[in-house]
This record gives structure tokens, C-alpha cells and sequence, in this order.
């Protein structure tokens, strides 16, 4: 088998690596070229990945699908977009093994609708994160959640599902969203990170759904854990977790920062500091910069920090 998957090499960035590097993607033509879909990645001996056709600003080369087992049966994690050729890659891939479990990490439009199909072509049950509930606020879910998804069964936080050599435990880390769950696999001390900690990015954390206090959680969690490995949903391996971790909660703190000086000066709207705070960072991306901030105002007006009046946000002193 070529081995195609991304010449990228592993990556332990500092958070202004991973700023610079949303600059640089946010300027880069889609595709780039080679492109290496389709094709299975032997990234460790029981994982195998394989990359699927949905390249963006916002998905990097594309979605990263795992398979995990080297025996004679396998997990599927993040089965990926409704895409056809993915799901015949992912059927290639998978070969004569038979599906134990289709895991989902979250059910964001490019990581669970290909669960249904292959759950239909496989028999296999979809175990793994919860769908998205309603709450008494209103619908959480926006334009990029799979309606779609329904597990057969939910892992709650440590729950396991194991094959032949094979044990993925749940880490429930929502943030990203609420209802994300990153894999561990126990045999190899790799963990699937999903969208919560990805090497060429920050995550999008997007309110109502997205929570910026459970993501600094969820980040300090898989800080305090021991992973040896990253296997993110886009994105190269991170063969350094702690560090950029470290830096990605650093990175946060900055964020704050610059937002309670900005309100040192009075009250303002993230309209207004959008530009400011991210100069030098494609306007295509303003608009998702501007959840970020408005999911870090959430949390310091939950924290008593600042307080809002309209689209207004002023600093409490
Ligand atoms: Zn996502």
C-alpha cells in the first residue's frame, strides 16, 4: 500500500505557531496538491488513517478518520462527511475485519454523518457521544451539527468499548462542543483528540453550544492525563501533547486578557474588537473569531467580570 497521508511533519507548536498557521491556511488554495485521500496510513500498529475529500479553512487537509485493530475486528473513529468515495475508502480499508463500534468524537457536519451509512453497509453499532439535546433556551445546534446521528449507545465519561486487542475509553472533554468526547486507546497510550486539541489550529468554541469554561476544563484535563501520543481529527500527529496543551491555555488566557483591556477603556462590541484583536488574520475568519470572543465574554460575565447591556460588554471592576 502507497503510503499518501500528509508529508506534514509532527508538530509541537507554540500557540503563536498555531496562529500563524491559521493565517497561513486561511490564504492557501483548496485543494493543495498532492492530495492525499483515500488512502489507509498505518500510523502506529493498530491505527491506521485515512483522510477524507473535505479540505477548508476551517477543516485543514480534510477530516482524519481512524481505524483502530489489527486483528479480527476494528473500531471506526469519525467516520467523516457524507462523502460516497469515503465510505468506500473506509470499506477498503476495513477489508475483511468486522466493525465492533462506529465512534463518533462529536457530531459536528464533517466528523458523524458517514455513521449511519457505514453502520447500514457494516451492521456495526455507532457507540460513542451523545446526540445534541435541546435545552430550554432554544435549539443549541446550528448549521454545521449532523441532525442526523443517533447512537446506539452513549459512552459516558470512562466507559469503555474493546475488540480484539483493542480498549478506546471515553474522555469526556466538551468545549468544542458539549457533547465531545476524545478516545483513549489503552493498549498504545494514544488518544483521538477529535476538534478539542488539534496541531495546525485552536478549536472554534461557538455559543450557545460551544462553552468556554468547559473548554478550559476539558483542556486542563487532558493536561493532567499522560497521553503519549495526539491523533487529532485534522491535522498531523502531535507527538508532544503537554506542550501544546500548555500553549493552548496560554493562548486563552492572552485571549482574556486583550478582551478586559480593551474593556478597561469602556464599554465596546466584539465588532469592534474583532478587527483589532485579530489584525494581520483573514477577514474570512472574522466571523468565527467573533464567537470566540463573544464565548470568552460568556465566561467572564459567569465569572462576574464583565457584564452586558445589548451587543455592549463593560468590566466590572
Ligand atoms: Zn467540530
Amino acid at each position: 500500500m502507497r503510503l499518501l497521508i500528509p508529508r506534514l511533519p509532527p508538530v509541537y507548536p507554540t500557540a503563536l505557531d498555531i496562529a500563524k498557521r491559521a493565517r497561513h491556511i486561511a490564504n492557501m488554495e483548496f485543494p493543495p496538491k498532492p492530495w492525499p485521500v483515500h488512502e489507509g496510513e498505518r500510523v502506529e500498529p493498530l491505527v491506521r488513517r485515512v483522510l477524507a475529500p473535505n479540505p477548508s479553512a476551517f477543516t485543514y487537509t480534510g477530516t482524519e478518520s481512524y481505524v483502530v485493530g489489527s486483528g479480527c475486528d476494528v473500531a471506526v473513529i469519525d467516520p467523516g462527511p457524507l462523502e460516497e468515495s469515503h465510505l468506500a475508502a473506509l470499506l477498503a480499508v476495513i477489508g475483511d475485519a468486522r466493525v465492533t463500534a462506529i465512534c463518533c468524537t462529536h457530531t459536528h457536519r464533517d466528523h458523524s454523518p458517514l455513521a449511519g451509512p457505514l453502520r447500514e453497509r457494516t451492521g456495526a453499532p455507532v457507540i460513542g457521544c451523545a446526540p445534541l439535546t435541546l435545552e430550554d433556551d432554544g435549539p443549541r445546534s446550528d448549521a454545521a451539527f449532523d441532525v442526523s446521528y443517533r447512537p446506539d449507545r452513549v459512552l459516558a465519561d470512562g466507559e469503555s468499548v474493546a475488540g480484539d486487542g483493542w480498549t478506546l475509553t471515553a474522555v469526556a472533554t466538551p468545549g468544542h462542543t458539549s457533547n465531545h468526547l476524545c478516545f483513549a486507546l489503552e493498549e498504545s497510550g494514544a488518544l483521538f483528540t477529535g476538534d478539542h486539541v488539534m496541531g495546525w489550529s485552536t478549536s472554534v468554541v461557538s455559543p450557545p453550544d460551544g462553552d468556554m469554561s468547559e473548554y478550559m476544563e476539558s483542556l486542563q484535563k487532558l493536561h493532567d492525563r499522560e497521553d503519549r501520543v495526539y491523533y487529532p481529527a485534522h491535522g498531523p500527529a502531535v507527538t508532544k501533547p503537554r506542550q501544546l496543551v500548555r500553549g493552548m491555555i496560554g493562548h486563552r488566557r492572552q485571549r482574556e486578557n486583550q478582551i478586559l483591556r480593551r474593556l478597561g477603556d469602556g464599554p465596546r462590541m466584539i465588532a469592534d474588537m474583532v478587527p483589532e484583536m485579530y489584525k494581520g488574520v483573514d477577514e474570512r475568519l472574522w466571523p468565527a473569531a467573533g464567537r470566540s470572543v463573544l464565548a470568552h465574554l460568556i465566561d467572564l460575565e459567569q465569572r462576574g467580570r464583565v457584564a452586558r447591556s445589548g451587543e455592549s460588554w463593560t468590566k466590572i471592576d
